[in-house]
């Protein structure tokens, strides 16, 4: 089975475009998304309905939760609460619909799925270290945690330390082993590499691959400042962080 995993689209859609012309072309036979389809960009009812016609799982993430009001703004960033609350305004009734639905975790292939961490997931922590991981494996039974919201691709294996995710190097999974696999931001990432990022996992295989993909960054600065968005959103694209 080979599975296509992304997160963290963030109504950027002319990432999530450049992405799925990739996606077609490894055919997977599911896809799987991690939560915050919406927030920071200037796409959010285009890139929920790409998510309901082409994912088969989807969870939501805080920015579904502050757009639907479950997390507090105050608890955002500036520029993340504006966002939200532009994203309020704009979005349609179905979508709002489509994102009260989504849940916070799930079992999907055997493999544990979450936005932000297996314990206490609708606090919204984040997995950064391999200190951070290590409080994380009690959560969850099966032998990989999927998991997005740092925006930082990383693999923790248990009792080890971070495992490097990359293109021209698939990482094998160790029988036996339990893992935390953060396969980064589709639509703002933030590992100083500014290119919309997802994963493949081939289950027979037990491998996993980071894919990155450049798209027009251009496009989507200019809709983000004609929207009214905060000036920073569009910056930080351009440095991927
Ligand atoms: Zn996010």
């Amino acid at each position: 089975m080979r599975l296509v995993v992304i997160s963290d689209i963030h109504a950027n859609l002319e990432a999530f475009r450049a992405i799925l012309t990739r996606i077609d072309e490894i055919k997977p036979d599911r896809i799987l998304c991690l939560g915050d389809i919406v927030g920071y960009g200037p796409n959010p009812n285009e890139c929920v309905e790409i998510v309901k016609k082409r994912v088969d799982v989807s969870l939501s993430g805080n920015h579904e939760y502050g757009v639907l009001g479950r997390t507090d703004l105050r608890t955002f960033s500036e520029n993340a609460r504006i966002a939200c609350e532009w994203t309020r305004e704009v979005l349609s009734e179905e979508n709002f619909a489509y994102m009260r639905e989504l849940p916070v975790s799930c079992v999907d292939e055997g493999m544990f799925l979450v936005h932000s961490t297996p314990l206490n997931p609708e606090r919204w922590n984040y997995v950064f270290t391999a200190r951070d991981a290590s409080l994380q494996f009690s959560g969850f039974g099966e032998s990989i945690c999927l998991l997005g919201h740092s925006h930082v691709p990383a693999c923790f294996e248990e009792g080890g330390g971070i495992c490097t995710l990359s293109e021209s190097n698939p990482l094998y999974l160790k029988e036996g082993r339990k893992y935390i696999i953060n396969i980064g931001s589709v639509g703002q990432p933030r590992d100083y590499d500014p290119r919309a990022s997802f994963g493949v996992i081939d289950t027979e295989e037990k491998k996993v691959q980071l894919i990155r993909i450049s798209y027009e960054i251009e496009v989507v600065q200019r809709k983000i400042i004609n929207r009214g968005l905060p000036l920073f959103l569009a910056e930080r694209l351009k440095i991927g962080a």
